[in-house]
């Protein structure tokens, strides 16, 4: 049973421009979640040369390497990033679009469980909440 959070990144150098892209998210706070243009602006204060598309495919492959996690948010007009954390689910304010973390994630035996009862290999646990924030309600 494994998680999409925390996993130990491979092993592999890294490209400087994918380093600058990792570097951009791991300054920032943790529980920020930053959408690819995010990255992209934050990057090019390092690297002004860097183009989107480079951040765009680095952000690919430091997910696929375990570097970032990449967080698709149902109703979320695009995929957000964050670095590598304790498993979390997340809440989506429908009103304000605002994604914040919430601590919380399935019990492994019920993932144990679920997997066995339908035949299934399950190898990541995405959940996320909607509603309205405290400041929307
Ligand atoms: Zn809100
Ligand atoms: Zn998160």
């Amino acid at each position: 049973m494994s998680s999409n959070f925390g996993g130990s990144p491979a092993r592999e150098r890294l490209p400087a421009n994918y380093l600058t892209i990792l570097a951009a998210i791991r300054d920032i706070a943790p529980g920020t979640h930053l959408t690819a243009q995010d990255v992209f602006a934050r990057a090019r204060r390092q690297r002004p040369k860097l183009g989107f598309a480079t951040v765009h495919r680095g952000l690919a492959r430091l997910s696929e390497l375990g570097y970032v996690i990449k967080v698709d948010v149902p109703g979320a007009a695009c995929a957000v990033y964050e670095q590598t954390a304790e498993p979390h689910a997340h809440f989506r304010c429908s009103s304000c679009g605002s994604i914040r973390d919430i601590a919380f994630s399935l019990p492994p035996e019920l993932l144990v469980g679920l997997a066995r009862q339908h035949d299934l290999q399950i190898e990541v646990e995405s959940t996320t909440f909607t509603g309205r924030c405290a400041s929307c309600r």
